[in-house]
């Protein structure tokens, strides 16, 4: 929280400042139809809905659900037989949903068919025989979900330096796939890396990173370099908001990742005259305004939005919560 009375925000006050506006940022189509999901259940029904992880990965619209009676589980054996749950914005692996199905329970999906479109991919490759490389983060509930289509023919890349070390039954039969929050960068090096050890690889048009991950990187790239400091509202478990800091920091331009406004330090402000604000995909538009509320306090603000492109998509929400 900032207080001007405290000496060490004193020393970063009173001092013109210009923010430049990453556009787009904050949520994007999958991550609002997951979060409509849950609030039509909620209207919609008498019972319990239970929602196995985190929806999306951001603690205050967790917080807000919770508080509005959603129950988070880990696992399904939290979760009573017969009752509702819902499957979150990641996906889940076939073994999630045959547990829920032996255990008579209501599923309502949220995955974003984006990450469905992936799990698609994994079953097909893995269907005509293909040992399949994702390019993920290891115990990332997305890449979890993506391994459980085919884990005897699935193997995980995180690195340039993983390739040398994937190990197949057949190096002219690999596909790839990616989880949908990567950086773009560091995917096209394992990617050039991958080529180069598997001449015949396959995989899809283009690498799996979402339409809303590229966006929001692309429109950080146009302004991190022009800022002094970077910040980027998100959870600490968001991929995409946590690959926006490392893009920043590689721009050399200083990067924090922050919840909400009571993340701010005065210690970030010292000599910054020209702020980059974005969001990651889980963060709600809400807390970017009220970091840009608590930094008026520090002194006369220069807002100027950099928007690089319009987002235009939207996903229908499930039969079984559509309003009637
Ligand atoms: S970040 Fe991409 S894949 Fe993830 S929910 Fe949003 S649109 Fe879907």
């Amino acid at each position: 929280m900032i207080n001007v009375h405290d000496p060490a925000w004193a020393a970063v006050a009173g001092v013109s400042r210009t923010i430049l506006l990453a556009a787009p940022r904050s949520f994007c189509a999958g991550v609002e139809r997951a979060i409509e999901v849950v609030d039509q259940l909620l209207a919609q029904r008498e019972d319990p809905i239970y929602v196995r992880k985190q929806i999306v990965h951001n603690t205050h619209v967790v917080a807000d659900l919770e508080s509005r009676g959603a129950v988070f589980v880990d696992e399904l054996d939290a979760v009573p037989q017969g009752a509702t749950v819902v499957f979150s914005a990641h996906g889940v692996s076939p073994a999630v949903r045959t547990e829920a199905a032996r255990r008579g329970l209501d599923v309502v999906d949220a995955t974003c068919p984006l990450v469905a479109k992936v799990h698609a991919e994994a079953k097909r490759y893995a269907g005509r025989g293909d040992t399949v490389v994702l390019i993920g983060h290891a115990g990332h509930e997305e890449v979890e979900g993506t391994l459980g289509e085919a884990p005897s023919q699935t193997v995980l890349v995180e690195s340039v330096e993983d390739v040398a070390r994937v190990q197949v039954a057949d190096p002219t039969r690999v596909s790839y796939l990616t989880q949908t929050t990567l950086s773009v960068d560091e995917t096209a090096d394992i990617l050039t890396a991958l080529r180069a050890r598997f001449s015949q690889l396959k995989g899809p048009d283009s690498a799996d990173i979402c339409y809303a991950t590229t966006n929001r990187q692309d429109a950080l790239a146009a302004i991190a370099s022009e800022s002094d400091l970077v910040l980027v509202v998100g959870s600490t478990n968001s991929s995409n908001s946590v690959r926006l800091v490392e893009l920043a920091r590689r721009q050399g331009t200083p990067a924090y990742l922050l919840d909400d406004a009571d993340g701010l330090r005065p210690a970030w402000l010292n000599d910054v005259r020209v702020i980059g604000l974005t969001a990651g995909a889980s963060a709600p538009p809400r807390l970017v305004n009220g970091v840009i509320a608590a930094l008026e306090r520090l002194g006369p603000l220069e807002m100027v939005e950099r928007e690089i492109t319009r987002e235009t998509i939207h996903f229908t929400l499930p039969t079984a919560v559509r309003p009637l």
